[in-house]
């Protein structure tokens, strides 16, 4: 069995959507102040954090994008959902700042030898994260979804689809379409996803990636992880 991580890293100032709050993680206490009780001099390190729930890779809620007060938040999700068979898409090839259509989702998942199924996790490797990560275009430029593509992915019935992307469409109109798509197909998506070129051409697996219990959340940082048989 071998785990592959497909986690973003937070850290300070990640980049954030501007909609979004910033992330903010400083030293809280350091191993330079010391505690003494009976003689002891004791230290801890720590740090403060203070981000958004849709901060490094992260589940969306559907209260995120659901305005009905009975749309689920975090806490309430079922944690099945989070522990899925899963299949990776290879969509690298794809023009950044492009839309992804029916037919390259088709071509990806007759390339990739498998069938996607009723409640399975699809992740969509875009090579997003490596053709950008650590330049603006990283928030920008992304290939996303339209309306057309993501009623695609609802149509298999899937849990959910993950993007290496801070978004799941092109900013703007396909990406209020893609998360109205989700809403009403009752399906959601990650977003921030890395690595995801390590889960290519490998089949069917399990992916792993459960949110905080976070108390009436719109979504929440996961620790997404790909299990593989050897
Ligand atoms: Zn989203």
């Amino acid at each position: 069995m071998q785990l592959i991580d497909l986690s973003g890293e937070i850290f300070h100032k990640c980049p954030t959507l501007p909609n979004h709050p910033p992330a903010v993680l400083t030293e809280w206490n350091t191993h330079d102040t010391f505690r003494e009780a009976d003689g002891i001099k004791f230290s801890i390190a720590s740090m403060y954090m203070s981000f958004g729930e849709h901060t490094g890779s992260h589940v969306d809620a559907p209260v995120h994008f659901d305005a009905d007060p009975n749309a689920l938040s975090v806490d309430q999700m079922p944690l099945e959902d989070f522990y899925t068979e899963a299949v990776c898409l290879d969509l690298s090839h794809i023009e950044l700042k492009s839309q992804i259509s029916v037919e390259q989702l088709e071509a990806a998942e007759k390339a990739a030898g498998v069938e996607i199924k009723r409640r399975d996790t699809v992740l969509l490797y875009m090579a997003h994260y490596d053709r950008t990560f650590g330049t603006p275009a990283f928030m920008t430029d992304f290939p996303g979804l339209t309306k057309e593509s993501a009623e695609w992915l609802g149509a298999k019935g899937i849990v959910m689809f993950g993007v290496e992307a801070a978004s799941p469409g092109r900013p703007g109109k396909d990406n209020f379409e893609v998360h109205l798509v989700c809403r009403d197909m009752g399906f959601t998506h990650m977003e921030g996803l890395a690595n995801l070129d390590q889960v290519v051409g490998k089949g069917r697996f399990r992916f792993i990636g459960f949110p905080l219990k976070i108390r009436g959340g719109t979504g929440s940082p996961i620790r997404p992880v790909a299990v593989l048989d050897e």
